[in-house]
């Protein structure tokens, strides 16, 4: 195994060594011929088709999320606190909420991470449609993940809007992505886009989204979308395979949550973090919910990939 969680609680999913043997649905495909067989049918349709965005939020920097009435900026600044008021006191601890829990400090150290200027460059690198065609970058790297039209471009593009220059081109047709594109923040980190899979996903996905999982040397983490409108996919099972079989430490992001209402996103996510607890190994406990439209949760998750990147320590940890 050549990934290994950092230390700190972010990266403590699951402890360095743990067993992996397969259980549960993994058992049934977890052998490498299963699992190739299993990861071709991620060139299979998504189950829902895209809808155009509606106009982007205006709460880009978190300055502007802290001049919100408390209610409102809790909504953006963590919406799984947000979810957890729906639930009865008895059930409230069982919603992981605190697992990554910064201060709101430290969510507003880490835009800089995230904001463009001076010598702070964020720009796209290459594309590549095979590994030993990826750029050689020493950063910490992490890489993006999902079905195609699940809202990665629209994500990717929501974390970079401190950063007006990067091109991050979003479709309206789904499976626009068919390379791994590359992303430099700085002297910071590296970011990935992956080809998406399911509907129209490129011929070589599965060689290629294979080989880079299982050999990208200084892949931190996978953040593996899951739109939360639908939940977890057939399609998306088999990516966690690939997760599981290669031991590698990932974070489900789940998308899209302004099109749900409030019941029916935390049955979603009471769903999924069941699954993630009881079927997986190296999956992080807490879910991050997040919506491109009204950029709830993507401050969370700008602060969440500085820390696990190694460039901001929190005190929520
Ligand atoms: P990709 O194929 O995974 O890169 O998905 P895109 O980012 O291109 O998004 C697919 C469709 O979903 C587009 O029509 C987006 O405008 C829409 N979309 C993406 N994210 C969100 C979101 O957070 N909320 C809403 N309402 N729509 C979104």
């Amino acid at each position: 195994m050549r990934l290994q969680f950092p230390a700190g609680v972010a990266g403590a999913a699951r402890p360095p060594g743990a067993d992996h043997t397969p259980r549960g649905l993994w058992e049934r495909k977890m052998t490498a011929r299963g699992l190739r067989r299993a990861a071709s049918r991620l060139l299979e349709r998504p189950a829902v088709p895209g809808r155009v965005s509606r106009a982007c939020s205006t709460f880009r920097t978190f300055a502007e999320v802290l001049r919100l009435p408390p209610r409102q900026m809790t909504k953006l600044a963590f919406p799984l606190r947000e979810l957890q008021r729906q639930l009865t006191p008895d059930s409230r601890l069982g919603l992981h909420v605190k697992t990554f829990d910064p201060s709101l400090e430290a969510i507003s150290q880490a835009e800089s991470v995230f904001t463009a200027g001076g010598r702070h460059r964020i720009e796209y690198v290459s594309s590549a449609v095979r590994l030993d065609h990826a750029p050689d970058l020493p950063h910490p790297e992490v890489c993006f993940i999902g079905r195609s039209n699940v809202g990665k471009s629209s994500l990717i593009k929501a974390l970079f809007s401190l950063a007006p220059d990067v091109e991050v081109r979003v479709s309206k047709k789904p499976g626009h992505t068919k390379k791994m594109n590359f992303f430099k923040v700085g002297k910071y980190f590296t970011l990935v886009d992956m080809p998406g899979y399911g509907y129209r996903a490129p011929e070589d996905f599965v060689d290629m989204v294979e080989t880079y999982l299982k050999e990208r040397r200084n892949l931190m983490r996978t953040f593996l979308l899951v739109d939360s409108v639908v939940g977890i996919q057939k399609t998306d099972n088999i990516a966690i395979g690939m997760c599981e079989e290669f031991a590698l430490p990932y974070v489900m992001v789940l998308t899209k949550i302004d099109k749900s209402s409030k019941g029916h996103l935390l049955k979603q996510v009471l769903q999924i973090q069941k699954f993630v607890e009881s079927e997986t190994q190296g999956c992080f406990p807490q879910l991050f919910p997040v919506s491109s439209v009204t950029y709830s949760g993507i401050h969370l998750l700008r602060c969440f990939i500085a820390n696990i990147t190694g460039n901001l320590k929190t005190d929520g940890l």
